[in-house]
């Protein structure tokens, strides 16, 4: 399988090649040059895999430079009852992704179970022993450089603690996260993980990350690298859950499956359309975003209209709280037939802070099942009170943003899947407001925020982390 970039001016590279890095070299991404098939047959054969063995099904077709055995062995470690195990309603936590039937049609996906109890988890634990696996067979290190509001930073760091050749360096608003958040990340005592707490907001940090992968000379001296929403390997480690969620609520092939996805920088949902792609029968895919609206706008009107840093809003379901949402151009890559100079057209004006308008292509949007919808805050505060109070089970406020939009697509006769994308106990302040109450939380992350914390606060300055990376290497 060969990785083409959405600009159509990098270099064709294999899975290992584009697995560390970032943009592609025209400022791109990467894409597989075609989506593999899944027949009827193949469908039949997967029912009753365990999650383990439907993802080497599904990413052995797309990871063709790593042997086959050694491809095995790092997804059996990845997806195991251990790993996710935080499971609520009294899931099986051997199922990796449990279903959870709210009534006939209506089902939440748990993909929280995981480690930080945010679906990131699902592809960052791949991403840390795909990392390794790779860096020590080239004998390469690296060294990984984040920006984060909350939820990647952790995903990031825990899939990263203990690996031979990689250090984090993640750097995140100081006293901007929610305590748990923070005492998740600084509570962790790993030497290859560098907490670094910025005096300014999430934007000064991305700032910073920005000025440091402009600077070639550094990059290439100190081997910088990103897990970002971008990467392949978390959108392509993504799709599996999309077939297990399918396989959990149907019985046979013929049936179609909805999906609802709380989205921000549209890598979630990115996977269900490449799911969709690789012919799994999905009806429709519900994009959910919350005040920051970019995405339900162009599924809308067909106008693309990135918002700035400065229009963003702060929301009770800040994972979602993006300007732009930047896996949007593979979608979009596909939808103009794999054009990549009218991609590099229509990202002229937006790499410039513009915006595109392709209404003319608003009936085809149709062909690929995408449909859309937004909530506001008293939404999903509504949405964790009914759904508490009719169902008796907890949501958190992303997942409650894509409940509130699924059913407003919701038909009698094809089953909804709502995807759980964090825990309610991720945000218990919002719980708190919505149900008067704290959310449960797993046993053992009772007292997490008494545990000592290790962290570099530091000015919102590139020249000082460059500094500290530099001492640290
Ligand atoms: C990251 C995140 C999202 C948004 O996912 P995208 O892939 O960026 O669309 C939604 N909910 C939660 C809890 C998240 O952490």
């Amino acid at each position: 399988m060969k990785y083409i970039s959405t600009r159509g001016q990098s270099p064709t590279l294999t899975f290992s090649e584009i697995l560390l890095g970032g943009l592609a070299p025209d400022g791109g991404l990467y894409l597989p040059e075609a989506y593999p098939q899944f027949s009827d047959a193949d469908l039949t054969t997967m029912r009753g895999m365990s999650y383990a063995d439907l993802a080497f099904a599904i990413l052995s077709r797309f990871i063709d430079d790593i042997p086959v055995a050694d491809l095995r062995d790092i997804i059996h470690k990845t997806y195991t009852a251990e790993v996710y195990g935080f499971t609520r309603n009294g899931q099986n936590a051997a199922d990796i992704t449990p279903t959870l039937k709210l009534e006939d049609n209506l089902y939440l996906l748990s993909l929280s179970n995981g480690p930080t109890l945010a679906f990131k988890d699902m592809a960052m634990q791949l991403l840390g022993n795909l990392f390794e696996y790779v860096l020590t067979k080239t004998g390469k290190t690296t060294n990984i450089l984040g920006a984060t509001s909350g939820d990647t930073g952790s995903a990031a760091e825990y899939a990263m603690r203990g690996k031979k050749g990689i250090r984090v360096f993640m750097l995140s608003p100081h006293k901007k996260m929610s305590r748990f958040q923070t005492a998740q990340m600084f509570s962790l005592q790993d030497e290859n993980i560098y907490n670094i707490a910025v005096e300014g907001v999430f934007d000064d940090c991305q700032d910073m990350v920005k000025a440091v992968s402009n600077d070639a000379a550094f990059k290439a001296e100190y081997k910088i690298g990103a897990v970002n929403s971008i990467n392949w390997g978390r959108i392509v480690a993504q799709v599996v859950y999309y077939f297990k969620g399918y396989l959990a609520v149907t019985q046979n092939n013929s049936q179609k499956v909805s999906f609802a996805v709380p989205s921000g920088n549209f890598g979630n949902v990115c996977a269900g359309h490449i799911a969709r792609m690789m012919g799994l029968p999905i009806d429709k895919l519900v994009v959910a975003t919350n005040e920051n609206d970019v995405l339900d706008e162009f599924f809308k009107t067909g106008v693309y209209r990135p918002r700035g840093s400065a229009n963003t809003y702060h929301t009770s379901s800040p994972s979602m709280d993006i300007s732009k949402a930047s896996n949007f151009e593979r979608f979009v890559f596909d939808l103009v037939g794999k054009d990549s100079a009218k991609v590099r057209e229509l990202w002229a004006s937006v790499d410039n802070g513009g915006a595109f308008d392709i209404k003319h292509l608003m009936p085809k949007l149709a062909d690929y099942g995408f449909v859309s919808g937004s909530s506001s805050h008293a939404n999903r505060m509504s949405t964790i009170r009914e759904t508490q109070k009719k169902y008796g089970v907890v949501i958190d406020t992303h997942t409650a943003d894509g409940l509130k939009v699924a059913l407003e697509y919701a038909k009698k006769n094809i089953p909804m899947v709502v995807l759980e994308t964090a825990l309610p106990a991720k945000f218990e302040d919002a719980i708190v407001e919505a149900l008067g109450h704290v959310p449960e939380r797993p046993a053992s992350l009772n007292g997490i925020e008494d545990l000592p914390q290790r962290f570099t606060v530091m000015k919102a300055d590139a020249g000082e982390i460059k500094d500290l990376i530099a001492k640290n290497v």
